[in-house]
């Protein structure tokens, strides 16, 4: 068997039911079979960066996970559809967002699939949930560099 990888993913939604969607997709990441989710941050409202519609609710997940990045990523785009994404253009809003932003000490570079997630670090939505339950993955110069990006935890 497979060595199992720590993984974080991050989550996003802003049309239609945006909380529900998230709940949704971690249930479906735990019953995804070669998938264990070890640690969820909070939900957080954010407004939209280079997208547009209504706020955004984000979190970040941890998982241990048998599954290769490519794998991961088919299983992530299989639990979108679930709830009807959409791609009508790019940073369009969405009913459901799931990103792989880091796979272990992973590097891959290709369009299809890169990580460390080319953009999480500009991304207040990714870093604070991140640091809530990974504080080892954020250095505090990449938390300063967001500062300016609002983001209110939910409770
Ligand atoms: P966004 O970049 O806003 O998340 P999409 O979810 O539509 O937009 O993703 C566009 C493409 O980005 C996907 O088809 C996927 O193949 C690719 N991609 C590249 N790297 C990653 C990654 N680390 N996580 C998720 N998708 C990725
Ligand atoms: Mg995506």
């Amino acid at each position: 068997m497979r060595q199992p990888v720590t993984a974080y993913l991050g989550l996003g939604a802003n049309l239609g039911d945006a909380r529900g969607a998230l709940d949704f997709a971690m249930q479906q990441l735990g019953q995804t079979p070669g998938i264990d989710v070890t640690a969820r941050s909070a939900y957080y409202r954010t407004s939209p960066i280079e997208s547009s519609g209504p706020d955004y609710i984000n979190a970040v997940a941890q998982v241990v996970t048998q599954l290769t990045a490519p794998q991961l990523l088919n299983c992530l785009h299989a639990i979108e559809a679930q709830v009807g994404r959409a791609r009508p253009y790019r940073n369009a809003p969405r009913t459901l967002d799931l990103d792989i932003l880091l796979y272990g000490e992973g590097r891959i570079a290709s369009p299809a699939l890169t990580i460390p997630h080319p953009r999480m670090g500009a991304r207040a939505f990714v870093l604070v949930p991140l640091a809530e339950i990974a504080p080892q993955c954020v250095a505090l110069m990449q938390l300063d560099g967001v500062r300016g990006q609002a983001i209110e935890r939910l409770l």
